[in-house]
């Protein structure tokens, strides 16, 4: 019977795994894309194909990103890579935060 969980336990496991590393080879149909503002047909690279993973419709080729990225305003409170680590934070911060809270319930009864 314990033997059935942990074999149906490492079965899930082994199932979202494989989901997790069939998303991340998922890459787009048709391998080259039209940029949405030059229209220049390019080829899709880690970018876009990223881009492409997260939903994206609309891709831009290599120097329309830079420009891009270029004449953007700068966002004040938090740079683009913090925001992962943000993030990463809130999620330890959570399961901090349960255990904590459960023992705070626990002192104060
Ligand atoms: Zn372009």
């Amino acid at each position: 019977m314990d033997k059935n969980i942990v074999l149906l336990i490492a079965g899930v496991v082994a199932v979202l795994l494989l989901k997790l590393v069939l998303e991340r080879q998922r890459r787009p149909r048709n391998p080259l894309f039209s940029c949405g503002r030059c229209r220049k047909t390019t080829k899709h690279d880690e970018r876009t194909i990223g881009a492409w993973r997260a939903g994206k419709e609309k891709f831009f080729c290599g120097p329309c990103h830079r420009a891009w990225l270029a004449t953007r305003p700068k966002p004040i409170a938090a740079p683009t890579s913090r925001t992962s680590q943000g993030g990463c934070l809130g999620a330890v911060l959570l399961l901090a935060g349960v255990p904590a809270g459960l023992l705070l319930a626990w002192l104060c009864r």
